[in-house]
């Protein structure tokens, strides 16, 4: 099947008749703790096109909350996945092993932060990635505590939805939350009551003075951090505060995590987020781009903490499915061999000025913050810093019907984030900017 049409093109009202059906049909059918953010469905994908089944063209600015990196059906990826499956489709690499999840781990090792010995275990969802990460830091270091911070989003299992920090609808009715998880706050510079310049030294100050008096630093296995918060509303931390972090992990033996499950491979203009505050991660998560929108998680770090969960600790019947890894090397191909890191903050220099544009006094853009093609908007009622969440909603919805994709996040629920899949043609990426603008105009 041929690359979809690189244009916006709406032929029904959104959603139309055929994805009004389907959505009868979806309700009787599925779960309604299943929500959605645009009620279409999809008939094809790829490049910065979505199609829908009412031959829709939507322009894609979530790349399925930022997995397709490389677009939803890059050929290479496409043409590995089918090699792939033709041979076989599935092992358990725990029972007998291939090649390509062997080869995924030397890539992440060679990717990541830091030059130091570093192992990786493949998993299949991000949540189970941090799940992972913490029984790894629990056993190498012999203590159990896990600090998080506030506005953090780790996953939905049992142990994710506790380190995740916004209760509805996360955790809301689904206790008891799994215990020995501390939050400490998020140097949210926006909304940091001192002011954005001090947000650093006290958010860190505040993280200090939690793990020494309340819970005792010898009790702490790690802190896990996302280097820009993805869901909590794409918050990028002032400069030095992960690095101080960093710091007082290793001298208080904690094991610090990166969580670069949504900022890893590129997506912040940068292979990893942390390399922007020039921070090694003892153990980095990685999942969304990873595998161009298989299902396929990874923990990677330092050798001696990976390997000390003894064999039978770690794994999975799907983890690292041949499948997947064949998807991941392809993607992982696309994305050095396009130098997508590259097109990333290409991205950002042609997004940002634009959304900067929407900042004024008494504007509802609060700020227009995040790194690379991962940017977005806070949305305010004028005047004030206090949240427009239903602002937020509006814009997104008028967007969806415009034919354009965008993602609404943020404690508050009044962030609207950017996460166009960093193959967009830039022709699509102004339209879509031009419809948002006109949006945020519009309802303001
Ligand atoms: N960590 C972060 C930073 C994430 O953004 C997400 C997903 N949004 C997860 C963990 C959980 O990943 P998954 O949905 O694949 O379990």
């Amino acid at each position: 099947m041929s690359m979809p049409q690189q244009r916006r093109i709406l032929a029904t009202a959104i959603p139309g008749p055929r994805s009004r059906e389907r959505q009868t049909r979806r309700q009787a059918e599925l779960a309604d703790g299943l929500g959605t953010t645009m009620p279409v469905f999809v008939d094809r994908a790829g490049g910065g096109i979505i199609v829908d089944v009412d031959d829709n063209h939507i322009i894609d600015l979530a790349s399925g909350i930022a997995v397709t990196s490389v677009g939803a059906a890059h050929p290479e990826v496409a043409h590995r996945i089918a090699e792939q499956a033709e041979r076989f489709t599935h092992t358990c690499f725990l029972v007998t092993q291939y090649d390509g999840f062997v080869d995924v781990a030397a890539a992440l090792n060679r990717l990541t932060p830091g030059e130091h010995a570093k192992k990786t275990a493949l998993f299949s969802t991000g949540a189970e990635a941090v799940e992972n990460a913490i029984k790894i830091a629990r056993v190498a270091t012999g203590r159990s505590a896990v600090v998080v911070l506030g506005h953090a989003y780790h996953g939905r299992t049992s142990l994710t939805m506790a380190m995740t920090a916004k209760n509805v609808p996360y955790k809301q009715g689904f206790g008891p939350l799994a215990p020995e998880v501390y939050r400490v706050p998020s140097p949210y510079p926006y909304r940091w009551p001192s002011g954005p310049e001090r947000a650093a030294d006290e958010a860190f100050a505040a993280l200090r003075e939690i793990v020494t008096t309340q819970i005792g630093a010898t009790n702490v296995a790690a802190i896990v951090a996302e280097p820009i918060q993805g869901e909590g509303g794409f918050i990028v931390p002032p400069p030095g505060y992960l690095a101080a972090v960093r710091e007082f992990a290793t001298e208080h033996g904690i094991v610090f995590v990166a969580d670069e499950i949504q900022t890893g491979l590129a997506r912040t203009g940068a292979m990893f987020a942390c390399e922007h505050e020039g921070v090694v991660p003892d153990l980095i998560t990685t999942a969304k781009a990873l595998a161009g929108g298989m299902p396929l998680a990874a923990v990677t770090g330092r050798a001696e903490l990976m390997d000390a969960v003894p064999a039978g600790g770690l794994g999975g019947t799907y983890a690292g499915n041949p499948v997947a890894c064949a998807a991941a090397l392809a993607a992982l191909d696309v994305i050095e061999s396009e130098d997508l890191v590259a097109r990333a903050r290409a991205i950002e220099d042609r997004v940002r000025p634009r959304l900067e544009q929407l900042v004024a006094p008494g504007s509802v853009v609060g700020e227009v913050r995040g790194r690379g093609a991962m940017l977005a908007i806070e949305l305010v009622k004028p005047g004030t810093t206090e949240p427009a969440p239903e602002l937020a909603k509006a814009i997104a919805e008028r967007c969806h019907q415009e034919g354009v994709l965008t993602l609404v996040c943020g404690t508050f629920g009044n962030v609207i984030r950017l996460l166009p899949p960093l193959v967009i043609p830039f022709d699509l990426l102004d339209e879509a900017l031009d419809v948002l603008v006109d949006a945020v105009r519009s309802l303001a």
